[in-house]
């Protein structure tokens, strides 16, 4: 569904059920700070909260909305780690970048609950997530997986084999399950609107309906929107897939990827006890995996699909009930009450892109689809690095990142082609 209109949040489940939040005035006239944040979603908004605590002057410059980007509209599953699972780090990076970024793995979660404990953020918080296995290889990969992130400190998981998942899920299609209790789902609106709260609690300024739309680098940096200027010491640069021309080397390195949620009517206490039995969040393994989770008042969101580019299909409910009905059959018609698309943003080797344009503006974005918890240790280590205490996020920023095949002409199609393939070995159970 298209935002209601230009400026306000898409059509969502969350949406209409947001904490009431103010509607910040856009920028007007100049104005000066210590750090200057373009965007409001989780990353931008972590940092910002990060550095206000710290004492800086924060001014936080949001085209749209707080949380109008992918923060407002995800699956609020609080997945850990990153999209790529360390094995792989270890392999292509070596052993002391795996090591730090283990040793951080599970810190982005911890941030969140802080946040949350914290502020006294009303976001709907429930506990653990689980990933469900939908073959034999896939159950396999959880047993690795297991395995290292225990490896990485994490000893909260249970593997559920054979159909022991069956006390978590409703559903016939897995054939076992890896469950993380330390994970957990949540409103994803609402903690973000939580944490610009607490921001401007201590200080911090956020302007809605303000774009930037050019940067003059410099010192100090000169950011320029429709109808004014802020002048900043430093910039963070947290506009993610919803940013274009402010970070022009990496565009060709990363890219744009939808994907779509419904949620349905609310259920019946039977059919929500029926289906999710414990209330947890739920992702399969495929390589364009669903995922879903029942809200506060038992509305089932699922999410499901990848549009290379960032584009909606024609119909996001065509698209997804078929999917949802495939899980859980007993649903066969439920009423779905929302229907939207977001868009994050998908690197080649699916690890975030953490850096610095220049010596004062800092950048972090691409969490290529596991975004809710890496995107809050962004914002502390970004707070970090400006405090001269950079290791811990240098150790993101030393992760090259190649360009995508075809550049920006045929990345779409290429990744579509590679898509297609792994598609269909999921499809064939290998
Ligand atoms: C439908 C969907 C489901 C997902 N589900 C999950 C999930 O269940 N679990 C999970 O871990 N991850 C999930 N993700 C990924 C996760 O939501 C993102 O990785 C994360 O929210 C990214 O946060 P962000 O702050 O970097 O970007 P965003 O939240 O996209 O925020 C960027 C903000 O910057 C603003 N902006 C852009 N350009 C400018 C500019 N020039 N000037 C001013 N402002 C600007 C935008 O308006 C936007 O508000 C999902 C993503 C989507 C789209």
């Amino acid at each position: 569904m298209p935002a209601s209109a230009a400026t306000d949040h898409v059509a969502s489940y969350y949406a209409a059920s947001a904490n009431p939040a103010p509607e910040r005035p856009a920028l007007a006239g100049e104005t000066r700070c210590d750090v200057c944040v373009v965007g409001a979603g989780f990353t931008g908004i972590s940092a910002a909260l990060h550095l206000a605590e710290q004492g800086r002057r924060v001014v936080v410059l949001e085209a749209t909305r707080v949380g109008f980007g992918a923060s407002g509209r995800n699956g609020g599953q609080i997945v850990n780690s990153y999209s790529r699972d360390m094995d792989v780090i270890e392999s292509r990076y070596g052993a002391d970048t795996a090591r730090a970024l283990g040793d951080m793995a599970f810190e982005g979660n911890r941030i969140i609950r802080e946040r949350i404990a914290h502020y006294g953020i009303a976001c709907d918080l429930k506990e653990g997530n689980l990933f469900a296995a939908c073959n034999a290889r896939q159950f396999q990969a959880l047993v690795e997986h297991q395995a290292l992130w225990e490896r990485y400190g994490n000893d909260r998981l249970e593997l559920l084999e054979g159909r022991a998942y069956r006390r978590e899920i409703g559903s016939e299609r897995y054939v076992g399950a890896l469950l993380d209790h330390s994970g957990g789902h949540l409103h994803p609106l609402n903690l973000v609107l939580g944490e610009a709260a607490a921001l401007e609690s201590l200080g911090g300024v956020i302007h809605e309906h303000t774009p930037v739309t050019r940067i003059e680098h410099g010192e100090p940096v000169r950011l320029h929107t429709p109808q004014g200027r802020v002048v900043a010491d430093r910039v963070v640069l947290a506009g993610n897939a919803y940013m274009t021309g402010l970070l022009p080397p990496l565009e060709g390195r990363s890219m744009p990827a939808s994907t779509q949620v419904v949620a349905t009517a609310p259920l019946d206490e039977a059919s929500a006890r029926e289906i999710l039995p414990t209330d947890r969040a739920v992702e399969d393994g495929n390589y364009l995996l669903d995922y879903y989770r029942l809200s506060a008042d038992r509305r089932l969101i699922y999410g499901g699909g990848v549009n290379y580019g960032g584009q909606d299909p024609a119909s996001i409910e065509g698209a997804i009930r078929p999917k949802l009905e495939a899980t859980f059959p007993q649903l066969r018609g439920v009423a779905i009450d929302y229907a939207w698309g977001g868009t994050f943003l998908l690197t080649m080797n699916r690890l975030p892109q953490f850096g610095r344009l220049n010596a004062n503006v800092y950048y972090a974005q691409g969490y290529s689809g596991h975004g809710v918890t890496c995107s809050h240790l962004a914002g502390r280590l970004i707070a970090e690095v400006m405090a001269g205490h950079g290791e811990r996020f240098d150790a993101f920023a030393g992760i090259p990142h190649l360009p995508f095949p075809g550049g920006r002409m045929l990345r779409v199609p290429l990744t579509r082609l590679g898509a297609w393939y792994y598609r269909l070995r999921d499809a064939l159970g290998r």
